[in-house]
């Protein structure tokens, strides 16, 4: 017996049989004698319909309103399914965010949670009831409806696991687990049975979007056991916890590569000191994040080129302002480039051994992939290629790695 909080992804409550299929999953673990309390996302394409619609009058719209209005999608689903389990002869109740009481701040559509009473649901849990929640919305203290920001049902998911001491967090989704890699572009990926939040964090942030970060980074700060599923096809799914013994024989666990950055060099700066705040002072202070960075002088000393990387939307408005800025740096150029990848290699695994990064720069250089930029953490190693190596670089390290191949148990 064990209290479980399962989330089920707008896909997995698209339809009134897919619905179904949700209740009937919830009455096996009935069934075997668990507690259940079940976090719900808004049928697939429905918020963006919501918002389309607040768009066509107000554009952007007031953010109060517009939580008031996506809350709504949430809503739907949340009765079908609590009435879906009363047929079934399972009690079962459905509740708002702002029913159960998950207090948030009063940020309109990216609210951040306060503190969950759990009253409500204990009662009901007691009394032997599924409880059925509205995920990605809560409740200000004065008494507006929040939303958590885009995929936010994973983090009430998550945020309600912790608060009840859940055993696990089950996060159902269309894909039935977290992999080594993008299946579309390596076909040999392969699913892991468990990740760390370290690198689970590394994965979403660097482009693997299975999971709302804040999710992931909520987990691992109250230490929610996570597990990523397939709510279509039954399996075990990605364990998402903290590092064990079982864990250090693989090196690397996943290959993200992201394609939202893009490249600037600021080239020929005299390279005195205050050089390279000279160049990225403009930048933060116009709100731009930078990723990598690069800098390299030239043989005689005299000027560096300066390169890094900022999120594609940032890109034009980050160059103009160097360009702008150009003559008062003393720069000889300024250049920019969107077409780029940064290919990640993760693993806690790198942390206790050396010879990970040539191995990476081996597979690529045998490829002929020319690698602009490198950063390094303690768990993950990252480049810069041209875009159009994408794939081939991907498969490449994939098969470097032998990340086709489940590490030896
Ligand atoms: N329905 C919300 C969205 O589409 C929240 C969620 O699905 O997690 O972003
Ligand atoms: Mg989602």
């Amino acid at each position: 017996m064990a209290l479980i909080v399962q989330k089920y992804g707008g896909t997995s409550v698209g339809s009134i049989e897919r619905i179904e299929n949700v209740a009937n999953k919830v009455m096996a673990f009935r069934e075997r004698g668990d507690d259940v309390v079940v976090v719900l996302s808004a049928m697939s394409g429905e918020t963006n319909r919501l918002i389309d619609l607040a768009k066509a009058i107000q554009n952007p719209p007031d953010p109060r309103e517009l939580d008031m209005l996506v809350a709504t999608g949430e809503q739907v689903t949340i009765a079908l399914l609590a009435m879906a389990l009363k047929k079934r002869g399972q009690d079962a109740r459905s509740y708002t965010g702002g029913q159960v009481r998950i207090l948030t701040d009063s940020a309109f559509n990216k609210a951040r949670i306060l503190e969950i009473d759990e009253g409500n649901i204990r009662r009901d849990l007691a009394a032997g009831r599924v409880v059925v929640v509205a995920g990605f919305q809560g409740v200000d203290e004065q008494g507006n409806i929040t939303t958590l920001g885009r995929g936010g049902s994973d983090t009430t998911g998550v945020a309600l696991a912790a608060a009840l001491k859940a055993d696990e967090c089950q996060i159902y989704t269309d894909v039935d687990g977290v992999y080594t890699t993008d299946p579309r572009v390596v076909p040999e990926a392969r699913r892991l049975d468990r990740i760390t939040f370290e690198e689970m964090l590394e994965m979403a942030s660097l482009g693997s979007k299975v999971l709302q970060i804040r999710s992931v980074e909520f987990a691992g700060k109250y230490n929610v056991p996570l597990r990523v599923l397939s709510s279509m096809q039954d399996g075990p799914g990605t364990l998402i916890t903290y590092e064990d013994e079982g864990m250090e024989d693989a090196l690397i666990s996943g290959i993200a590569f992201n394609r939202d950055e893009a490249q600037i060099t600021v080239q020929g700066v005299p390279d005195q000191p205050g050089v390279a705040y000279r160049i990225l002072g403009p930048i933060g202070e116009a709100n731009i994040e930078v990723d990598m960075i690069v800098q390299n002088t030239s043989a005689d000393g005299s000027t560096t080129d300066f390169t890094f990387t900022v999120h594609r939307n940032d890109y034009d408005k980050a160059l103009a302002l160097l360009k702008k800025h150009a003559g008062a740096m003393g720069a000889r150029e300024v250049k920019g480039d969107s077409k780029i990848v940064k290919l990640s290699l993760v693993g806690v695994g790198m942390r206790s051994h050396a010879g990970i990064a040539s191995t990476m720069f081996e597979a690529l250089a045998k490829e002929g992939i020319n690698i602009r930029m490198i950063s390094t953490s303690e768990i993950k190693i990252s480049v810069v290629v041209d875009e159009k190596y994408l794939e081939l670089g991907v498969r490449a390290l994939h098969s470097a790695f032998k990340l086709d191949q489940a590490p030896a148990a």
